[in-house]
């Protein structure tokens, strides 16, 4: 019989590690239905975030793997059923597909930690909400109504959405599953084909997507998927002629090259960027309140949350209090094992973050007051663990307040008035998020709607509400998905004119003089 033991630890793991059972000897390609190696064989490794050791090999996507793929889309956009199905029977297969990742949450989330680091229970969380993006966007795209213009006795106009053809979409490694969800629900919900290319890091769950699809009846070549580095298979899913849209998440830096890179395409861009998103504490706020959920925003996903309120900014009669009181609660949020339950921090991804982020933690030293955390914590030998830290009274011209960290490391910054808390908040380049925290109905609404941030919680951590606008302002991002503008960004909105009764066309060429109707008409154009 068939052990379901996981495989014994190799010598050098660490105690309090688990690795799950039946891990893929090898991560491939799917394209056209097929589960497929590099056309070069390339290979890159994938290592887990607590031991750093390659637990498996992923096929290394380029350029020839990434034209088979879009191949294989066009043809299933061009000759597929899916594209010309009606909105209830593609919401039909995407409910499915939420019905299966939901029946599989549990396996789901186990893979996520494995690979990424996440803390189990928020891996949980993030598998329901990949489903809860299918669901969303099934059940929009059956509920989607578009507009007709009555122009009355003369013409009848109306909007013809049509899905656009291959969609290319590119993912970062934080929430990898989740954020796939995010693309791909409304991609496929709108009727075009895709091509993924999820980030290099944490290849592990998007690889089950191909699965999922499978079993819930998506005709083959719709959802085709690339693995490889971004220089490589990304560059060539935002460079080819056949991919009319992109829809990127990522740095901002990589958003400026994509940016530029897909220029000469001319193609449909989203951007979904970096931040470095305000929490403002005024002194009339519920401090138990807004100290529970900036621990949460900023230490919850490892900190590597794009949305993480990751600089605090605090009214000066409340300043020492709440330093204090959240300095002693950070230094009590659990770091442990990203399988462990009681796990509140687990390992941040990959190596190279982890010495990003601790190369931040030693220029933090120098620019702020250390009162929690502050490097490895301890009893940690191996893995890219890091302990939960906070700086006090940093300076908003520091690298600290300036720069997306991506840990669990938060900044805080005293402040006096209104006008000056809403200069700190906006000092930055980026403007994704923005969390405020008061009781006085004039000064929360008044300070939102001037706080330079896409999307605003007024004494709340980041709660989703999935018809609101998601996207950022500045450096944070271009466009706006979320809701119906997600459907938009998916399709085209064709205009078709119709003309009721007689035609008002200008007459040319028959010798006489034109009208001031005829003239009319032309200037309308
Ligand atoms: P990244 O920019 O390094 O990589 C993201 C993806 O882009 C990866 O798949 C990568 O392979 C690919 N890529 C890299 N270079 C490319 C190129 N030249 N052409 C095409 N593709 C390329 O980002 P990351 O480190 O994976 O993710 C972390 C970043 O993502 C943070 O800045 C975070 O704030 C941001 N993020 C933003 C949101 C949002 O909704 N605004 C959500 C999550 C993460």
């Amino acid at each position: 019989m068939p052990s379901t033991e996981p495989p014994a630890a190799p010598p050098t793991e660490p105690a309090r590690h688990r690795r799950p059972a039946d891990l893929p000897d090898r991560i491939r390609h799917y394209i056209d239905g097929s589960h497929v190696e590099s056309i070069d064989g390339d290979t890159f490794d994938v290592l887990d975030p607590v031991t750093n050791q390659t637990y498996v090999r992923a096929a290394a996507g380029k350029k020839a793997d990434v034209d088979a793929a879009v191949a294989a889309a066009r043809r299933a956009f061009d000759e597929g059923p899916w594209p010309r199905m009606l909105p209830r029977a593609r919401s039909r297969i995407l409910h499915r597909v939420a019905d299966i990742v939901e029946s599989r949450d549990a396996r789901l989330a186990e893979l996520e930690s494995f690979d990424s680091g996440l803390p189990i229970t928020q891996a949980l969380g993030q598998a329901r909400r990949a489903a809860e993006n299918f669901r969303f966007f099934a059940d929009l795209v059956v509920a989607q109504a578009d507009d007709a213009y009555k122009v009355p006795g003369r013409q009848i106009n109306y909007v013809n959405r049509k899905p656009i053809g291959v969609a290319g979409l590119i993912t970062p490694w934080n929430t990898p599953f989740m954020l796939e969800s995010w693309k791909l629900g409304p991609a496929l919900a709108t009727g075009n084909t895709v091509v993924l290319k999820p980030a290099e890091f944490t290849p592990l769950s998007a690889s089950l997507w191909a699965g999922i699809f499978e079993e819930a009846g998506l005709p083959t070549g719709v959802f085709n998927l690339v693995h490889g580095f971004g220089e490589a298979a990304g560059d060539a899913l935002v460079t080819h002629p056949r991919v009319p849209l992109i829809s990127f998440t990522g740095e901002s830096s990589t958003g400026q090259m994509i940016f530029a890179n897909a220029a000469p395409h001319l193609k449909g861009l989203s951007m979904e960027l970096g931040g470095k998103s305000p929490a403002v504490v005024f002194a009339d706020a519920d401090l138990d309140a807004a100290i529970d959920a900036t621990i949460f925003g900023v230490f919850s996903l490892n900190g590597e949350r794009c949305t993480a309120g990751s600089r605090i900014l605090v009214q000066r009669q409340v300043y020492d209090e709440f330093v204090e009181r959240y300095a002693a609660q950070a230094r009590r949020v659990v770091v442990g094992p990203p399988h462990e339950a009681s796990t509140e921090v687990g390992a941040l991804v990959h190596p190279e973050h982890y010495d990003k982020v601790m190369g931040y933690i030693e220029i933090g030293k120098t620019e702020g007051r250390l009162v929690a955390g502050g490097g490895r914590p301890e009893g940690f030998g191996t893995g890219n663990y890091v302990a939960p830290t906070v700086f006090a009274d940093v300076a908003p011209d520091a690298r600290i307040f300036q720069e997306e960290i991506f840990g669990p490391v938060v900044a805080i910054t005293p402040f006096d008035t209104d006008d000056e808390a809403l200069a700190l908040a906006n000092g930055v380049r980026y403007g994704l998020a923005a969390y405020v925290w008061t009781n006085d109905l004039r000064r929360a609404h008044s300070f939102s709607q001037a706080v330079e941030a896409g999307m605003v919680w007024l004494n709340s951590n980041n709660v989703r509400d999935l018809r609101t606008p998601f996207g950022g302002v500045k450096a944070s991002g271009l466009g706006h998905e979320g809701g119906y503008r997600s459907i938009d960004f998916y399709t085209h909105q064709q205009a078709v004119h119709v003309t009721l009764g007689e035609g008002h066309n200008p007459t040319f060429g028959k010798a006489r003089t034109p009208t001031v109707t005829d003239v009319a008409a032309v200037a309308d154009e």
